[in-house]
Parts: structure tokens; C-alpha cells; sequence
């Protein structure tokens, strides 16, 4: 075994698979090198979900015979019957030799099988290698099997003394161009963006990719008594899921889907949070960005249904007493019982400041 061949084409399949980002859900990314003699004879990666997965892209553009080869990827092939019959069963046929892959598959349907099946069949399999690497590239889909929900980032920007609008509700802008660009971009990496009501009443935004070359992705309104004014920009594209409660006006639900607006309504009182990740778990929805208001992220940050926190810092203060709070809800007790990120990273947008960080909870 060459452990450094292994760990270069292993990094190989990462960015491959890479390219697929925003595309695949709710399946992996995943990126396929295949090698034989220490030379690339083949390469993939999962293009977009519905599409074939990498492993037969990786097959198919070989320039000679796959026989001996290693195969290397980022996760394990698939061994059962989704939208295409198994990988495992093209591997076994192409006679490849080796398979090394970074994790296994999070989905208990394939965990461990594909690997098993692949030794039975007298194939060398080696998994591990570049396993953190490989697990935060696709932390939504590890999440998504793992909790079966969606993975769930929350995305504020707030001022140095943690407001999001000064005390007449004034909030343009916090942070600088470039940092609200990043912020933006991040959508696309997520399968549904998620606001409250207010949000759309205050901002009326459209929270669309706004970039031609990725797909739209599915916008989640939060509305407990239904108030969206039907001019609201968010309604002008079918990608969209109003949710509701018993405190909706019949006739205003009625209207909406005439019109074609996709309605979930709670029998309850108030959005239970966690009957909405079922719902949106059988949708196949792997991701949520949340991006606010303030109540809305309190909600999620109580119940502790929080994976990832993208906070943006502008370093403003708007002071006072009577400023928006970033995050609403009811808040920690005790600082002992606040939520506490870990592996922090930082991101510097000019004087803006980004900070990443993944609550202990999770
Ligand atoms: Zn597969």
C-alpha cells in the first residue's frame, strides 16, 4: 500500500467532488479517481442529483481497461437500488482491484454494505483515510442520516453589541458589501433558506441564489397567522413553502392555493418546529439556512435544533436598550448554559468579521 498515493488522489476526489456543490442534494457529493500504475485512467464526480453517480461517470470516461485499477473516493459506493442500481455491482464488473474511500455512507441502507459487499466479492477495500475532511465536505448528508433532519445553520449579522436594527428598526446595512456577497453565496450551498414572518413584512427580500448559474433554492416562510401581503417578492417564484397554524385565515389559505402557493398547516397554535423537520425530512430536504429575524433564530437556538452558526460582526454599536437582538427566544439561564461553538474558524471581510462555529449540543 502507498499511503501517499493514497492521500494525494484521495484529496483529488474531495475537490472533484466539490463541484457538485448545490447540485447533489439530497444525495453526497462525491468524486471518483481511478489509477492504475500510479496513473489517472479515469475520473467523475456526482454532477447533480437524478444524474449518474460518480463512480460510473469514473468508469465510463476511462481511456483504457479498468481492470487492476484502484478505485479512490470520498465516500463509499452505493450498494442499493435508488434512482440507479448500485454502484458496487459496476465496480465488481469493471475487475477493479482496490477501493479506498475516506467514510463510510452515512445512509443505513448503504453504511458499511458497500464496503462489505466489494471484500466479499475479493476486492482490497481500506476506508478512513481523509475521513474528517470527507465528513465536513458533506456534513448536511452526514447530519441529515445520523439525526434524521436537516442539517441546520443559523446566518445573522449584527452590530459589536449583537443588534440587527437600531431602535426605529433601521437596519441597512450592518455589514459591508462583501461580507453581505459571502452571505449570499452561502445560500446556494443550502438545499432551503428559512426566515420568519417579519422578515419578509420588513425587508419584503426575495432570498433567491440571485446567480443564474445555480439552481434556486427552496425559500421556507415561517407564518403563524398568515400575513404575507401577496405582493411579497419571496412569492413571485414557485420555490417556495408557506407554513402555518390553526390561526390562519381559511380564506387567505384557500386564495393562496388557487394560486399555487405550496401550504403546510399545523393543527397547533404555533409552528412546532419539530413536526416541520419531519415533514421536511420525507421532502428529502438535507439543509436550512436560517437567516432570522431574531425570533425565529431564538426558537431554533431554545429547542436545540442547531448544527452551524455563521455570525457576521460590523464593527458598530448601535447601543441603547430598545435595539433589535440578533437572536430572540428565551434565552440561556445561566452562561454556563449558553450555547458554546466549537472548532471556530474566522473569515475577515475587510473590517467585517465572519465567525464559524458548530454549537457543543450538536
Ligand atoms: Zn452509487
Amino acid at each position: 500500500m502507498n499511503n501517499f498515493q493514497d492521500l494525494t488522489f484521495l484529496r483529488e476526489s474531495l475537490s472533484l467532488a466539490r463541484r457538485g456543490m448545490g447540485w447533489t442534494n439530497p444525495n453526497p457529493m462525491v468524486g471518483v479517481i481511478l489509477v492504475k500504475d500510479g496513473q489517472v485512467i479515469g475520473k467523475g464526480y456526482h454532477k447533480k442529483a437524478g444524474l449518474a453517480h460518480a463512480e460510473i461517470e469514473a468508469l465510463a470516461s476511462c481511456k483504457e481497461s479498468p481492470e487492476g485499477s484502484t478505485l479512490y473516493s470520498n465516500l463509499e459506493p452505493c450498494s442499493h437500488f435508488g434512482r440507479m442500481s448500485p454502484c458496487i455491482d459496476e465496480i465488481i464488473k469493471a475487475k477493479i482491484a482496490r477501493v479506498v474511500c475516506s467514510t463510510l455512507d452515512p445512509n443505513p441502507k448503504v453504511h458499511g454494505n458497500g464496503a462489505g459487499k466489494l471484500r466479499k466479492a475479493g476486492i482490497d477495500v481500506s476506508v478512513g483515510t481523509l475521513g474528517d475532511e470527507a465528513r465536513l465536505l458533506n456534513e448536511a448528508f452526514f447530519i441529515f442520516h445520523e439525526k434524521n433532519r436537516p442539517f441546520i445553520a443559523l446566518k445573522f449579522a449584527a452590530s459589536l453589541d449583537g443588534k440587527i436594527a437600531t431602535k426605529t428598526g433601521d437596519s441597512k446595512w450592518i455589514t459591508n458589501k462583501r461580507a453581505r456577497q459571502f452571505a449570499r453565496k452561502l445560500r446556494a450551498e443550502y438545499q432551503a433558506i428559512l426566515v420568519g414572518i417579519s422578515t419578509i413584512m420588513c425587508d419584503n427580500p426575495h432570498l433567491g441564489v440571485r446567480d443564474k448559474t445555480k439552481k434556486d433554492t427552496l425559500r421556507i416562510i415561517l407564518d403563524p397567522k398568515l400575513r404575507i401581503p401577496f405582493e411579497s417578492q419571496v412569492l413571485r417564484d414557485d420555490n417556495v413553502l408557506l407554513v402555518t397554524t390553526f390561526n390562519a385565515s381559511k380564506k387567505k389559505i384557500k386564495f393562496l392555493q388557487h394560486k399555487g402557493t405550496p401550504i403546510l398547516v399545523f393543527k397547533n397554535h404555533e409552528i412546532p418546529l419539530k413536526d416541520l423537520l419531519v415533514y421536511l425530512k420525507d421532502q428529502e430536504i438535507i439543509s436550512i439556512l436560517i437567516e432570522g429575524g431574531g425570533r425565529t433564530l431564538g426558537k431554533f437556538v431554545d429547542e436545540e435544533l442547531v448544527d452551524k452558526v455563521y455570525a457576521f460582526y460590523a464593527p458598530i454599536i448601535i447601543g441603547g436598550e430598545e435595539g433589535i437582538s440578533v437572536i430572540g427566544g428565551s434565552g440561556a439561564k445561566y452562561i454556563k448554559d449558553a450555547v458554546r461553538l466549537k472548532n471556530v474558524t474566522f473569515k475577515k471581510f475587510d473590517e467585517n468579521m465572519l465567525i464559524i462555529g458548530y454549537p457543543a449540543m450538536s
